[in-house]
């Protein structure tokens, strides 16, 4: 039996300099051991967490604005995951579907037919992570089609793996210098109003014309598109921009691929931001959000798609793990039940026009974006688009300082990206927008 602990409160709290003196002495040790590889945001070693806070080892409280990248959508310690996960812990932890199937792995499949914005009868694929998702995707189409083209989109991040960090626009530090790129991948104009002033009819048609141009649909597999980039800086696609392109990809046996990786799972207020953007895809792809941290991915897609590929030819050892099914199941019983979604459109209201607010004050946001619990600030210098990524640099380690945990986005590092657990409060929402336009004042003074 686990004793019942005391719940986390949900407020800031400073206790010590972020870092404290604890942590400084785990980062040592992590910098003795750890490949130079791997990053921090923030060097505060954490104990615990609770819905939107993070408690450090020296007992600080930090809001997390980040769910560790979109995963903790449902909130930390979630009660329904956490029994799902250690009921599932108790029956058994692995057989491999392919070997001795189990029904978490069915039912997970069901809630993602039921939900996801692909149309007609779905069938799906369970792996272990974002990039193995968008992995299969890539094979499924080619077979599918029997083309090898893959049209990215600019801006776009698909993973790390050899494939994926081909597909993903910054080389720094994703693939430079870690040897040949996967070939026919192909990376084509985006839709960023901030930046290009086009409608969305006229960015899909720019799109479409450098596809035919450069490609050729004749060569092309597949198109895929974050329908709001993640990394890439939480770029709203213009409307109409995404069912353009969906509409030419069906017209041309190119099959359209969602990389909802960042933006599922009740993240954008629906449970695929597909549906915001009236996109059907032919493939749509989960992960992150969707299991309250455990890891497992999905691919989703039409069923004659997805049934294209031969037996035993797609899979892996641990993919679609019981206990992490057990997770993903429990978090589609609680959006199903209801308050989820609307806490990710309360965050948006509440957040978003929080920001707005401080646009109106601090000329250095050129614009608030995004949907739901998926919002940002591009940070330019005033007046202009040139990108300020000092100013999100200096705001993000002030305001780690103080206890907000910030995470910025970009291709030049200069947007600041909100994706918090949708548990995160109203009070917490003022708390953070105040240390935020304190940070703000500081770094432009
Ligand atoms: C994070 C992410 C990926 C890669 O997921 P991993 O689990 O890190 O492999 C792919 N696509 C998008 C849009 C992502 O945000």
């Amino acid at each position: 039996m686990t004793e019942k602990r005391e719940p986390v409160v949900q407020e800031r709290r400073v206790v010590t300099a972020i870092p404290g003196p604890k942590s400084q002495e785990l980062m040592e040790r992590r910098n003795a051991v750890l490949s130079t590889g791997i990053g921090t945001a923030l060097p505060a070693f954490i104990e615990r967490a609770e819905g939107a806070i993070l408690v450090d080892v020296d007992g600080n409280q930090i809001v997390d604005m980040g769910s560790g990248i979109g995963v903790v959508t449902i909130g930390h310690g979630n009660e329904g995951v956490r029994e799902a996960a250690k009921k599932q812990l108790d029956d058994f932890t692995h057989t491999l579907i392919t070997v001795s199937p189990y029904e978490e792995y069915v039912r997970v499949a069901e809630y993602l037919s039921k939900h996801s914005p692909v149309p007609g009868p779905t069938k799906s694929l369970l792996i272990n992570s974002g990039a193995e998702a968008v992995e299969n995707a890539v094979k499924i189409s080619r077979k599918y089609t029997g083309k090898n083209g893959v049209a990215v989109l600019e801006c776009a991040y698909h993973g790390r793996t050899m494939l994926t960090s081909s597909m993903t626009h910054k080389a720094v530090p994703y693939s430079a210098g870690f040897g040949p790129r996967a070939g026919d991948i192909h990376r084509v104009p985006n839709s960023y109003p901030l930046h290009d002033g086009l409608s969305g009819e006229e960015a899909a048609a720019r799109t479409i014309k450098y596809i035919e141009k450069a490609i050729t649909a004749g060569d092309l597999a597949c198109l895929i598109a974050e329908p709001i980039q993640g990394e890439g800086g939480f770029t709203v696609p213009a409307d109409g921009y995404l069912p353009a392109l969906a509409k030419w990809c069906r017209e041309n046996n190119v099959v359209f691929i969602a990389d909802e990786v960042q933006s599922g799972i009740a993240r954008t207020g629906t449970v695929y931001a597909s549906e915001q953007f009236g996109l059907e895809p032919d493939i749509v792809l989960t992960a992150k959000g969707i299991a309250g941290g455990l890891p497992i991915s999905a691919v989703t897609g039409r069923q004659e798609i997805m049934d294209c590929t031969g037996p035993g030819s797609l899979g892996g050892t641990y993919s679609g793990n019981p206990v992490a099914c057990a997770a993903a199941i429990s978090v589609f019983e609680q959006i199903e039940a209801g308050g989820v979604l609307e806490d990710a459109k309360r965050i948006e209201e509440k957040l978003g026009g929080g920001l707005r607010k401080l646009q109106e004050k601090h000329p250095s946001i050129a614009e608030v974006r995004g949907k739901g619990a998926m919002l940002a600030i591009e940070l330019t210098e005033p007046g202009t688009l040139k990108p300020a990524a000092d100013v999100v640099t200096k705001v993000i380690a002030e305001a780690g300082q103080k206890g907000v945990l910030l995470l910025n986005a970009g291709l030049s590092g200069n947007i600041i990206r909100f994706l918090p657990p949708l548990t995160l409060s109203n009070e917490l929402i003022e708390d953070v927008l105040n240390v935020l336009d304190e940070a703000l004042t500081a770094a432009t003074a």
